[in-house]
């Protein structure tokens, strides 16, 4: 079933805490979020804090069940304010359900050198294991590995911040930023983040892979936010940046980038429910990974994701990539301006199920549309009421078609399931718009 929604009464759905009934579009009967009981409502029923208000019912799978309400019931005394790592820290180890307020900027409180141990220099890394010296067939080992290794775990003990159940991180304002850390949303259970700029959380120890691909390449570990094992997790009004190290500013060695990012946002290991929406990705290579391996196992039937409402603002690959997971792509804006560092958009990976629908796809001119989907090893996807536009013209694209009419082997066109878990399917063409002026951080306060 689709409807169009305007978009003011999209904005104000997200903001009601029992939406009306006519939102009720999808087929399930479960109980919405949390009763206002515990919120701070104004007498016309909407939260104007940002920290009681709760994913509306049926926006997207992270709605799947009993819903996604973070720590919106949270006691006074589980309320935190904080604007360094170590409050930011503190806060995430204390009591649930708790409401985390991020003010200002967040940083980290250490240096790459800090972390360094071991005798470990990029300088003696890049001689013992350059391709002329160590050979191509086996992955890096020895001293100075082990020295990378153990510096590498120095710096994941301060900057990767576990995420646990029953909890809102919310930033304050239009100016919150959390720069340099990965919040690790790792086996829990109703999580919200919203309204914070995400920036750079650059590896100070890139790993060098040769057999990584034809060439090798430079791996790092590091997502601004990683969701492994969870569920019910809603991600929404943030803004996903490199801040002043973009990828593209980094050096080639051995003939590859000098790769320092992992994801902006990759959901992993088993995830399940989550809803991606009115986020802003910019700027980067590996954007949203959604299952890490082929390997079937704790994936299978999990990974139900919705992505919508985001705008993908020249990021690279992975608009999202999928594994397994019946994914809901729809009324995203991809804008996609360089042919030479563009890679592709949907990654169609192993028994993935996406179903993409009234995106907006604004190229630049040299952009071959056929590069929107890359195979993965994926067999079929669905795809219907996507729109195109070059130059200033803007014409409905058949996804499948113009991939299939130069790839074999083709894609099917039925991903084998019809999402209903969403609050209404916006117009493609009226995308462009409403995600470039409201997705991202400071358009929620
Ligand atoms: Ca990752
Ligand atoms: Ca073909």
């Amino acid at each position: 079933m689709k409807r169009a929604v305007a978009l003011t009464a999209l904005l104000s759905l997200a903001i009601l805490a029992t939406p009306p009934a006519s939102a009720a579009t999808g087929s399930r009967t479960t109980a919405g979020p949390a009763s206002p009981a515990t919120g701070s409502a104004s007498p016309s029923g909407r939260h104007t804090d940002p920290g009681r208000q709760v994913l509306p019912a049926n926006d997207g799978w992270a709605a799947e069940g009993s819903g996604t309400t973070g720590g919106s019931a949270a006691p006074a005394s589980n309320v935190h304010t904080v604007s360094t790592r170590t409050q930011l820290a503190t806060a995430l180890a204390a009591p649930s359900p708790k409401i985390i307020y991020v003010k200002g900027t967040i940083g980290t409180d250490k240096t790459c050198a800090d972390y360094t141990t071991g005798g470990y220099t990029l300088q003696a890394y890049l001689a013992a294991y350059d391709p002329a010296v160590w050979g191509r067939t086996t992955e890096p080992s020895g001293p100075l590995e082990d020295a990378r290794a153990a510096s590498a775990a120095k710096q994941t003990a301060n900057i990767k911040l576990k995420v646990g159940s029953n909890t809102t991180i919310v930033g304050l304002g239009k100016n919150a930023r959390i720069r340099g850390v990965n919040l690790h949303v790792d086996k829990a259970d109703n999580v919200i983040v919203r309204n914070i700029g995400f920036e750079d959380t650059a590896d100070c120890f890139p790993q060098w892979d040769p057999t990584d691909g034809a060439e090798g390449n430079w791996n790092s570990l590091y997502d601004n936010i990683s969701v492994t094992g969870s569920t019910h997790v809603w991600v929404d009004h943030n803004t996903f940046t490199d801040g002043d190290n973009p990828d593209s500013s980094q050096p080639l060695y051995f003939g590859r980038p000098y790769q320092v990012h992992d994801g902006q946002l990759d959901i992993t290991n088993g995830a399940n429910y989550v809803t991606a929406s009115w986020n802003r990705f910019a700027g980067h290579d590996k954007t949203m990974l959604i299952g890490s391996t082929n390997t079937p196992g704790a994936d299978v039937g999990k990974l139900k994701v919705t992505v919508h409402h985001n705008h993908f603002d020249d990021v690279l690959q992975r608009l999202p990539r999928v594994r397994f997971g019946q994914v809901h792509v729809y009324n995203n804006y991809y804008e996609v301006p360089d042919a030479s560092t563009f890679v592709y958009a949907l990654g169609v990976g192993v028994q993935s199920q996406i179903f993409a629908e009234n995106n907006f796809f604004r190229l630049g001119r040299a952009v071959d549309p056929a590069k929107l989907l890359y195979n993965w090893a994926g067999t079929t996807l669905t795809a219907r009421g996507n729109v195109l536009r070059v130059g200033g013209r803007v014409t409905p694209i058949d996804l499948i078609a113009v991939y299939n009419a130069v790839n074999d082997p083709d894609f099917g066109t039925d991903a084998g399931w019809t999402p209903t878990l969403h609050t209404g399917v916006d117009p493609a063409e009226s995308v462009r718009l409403s995600v470039s002026r409201h997705a991202g951080v400071g358009e929620i306060s």
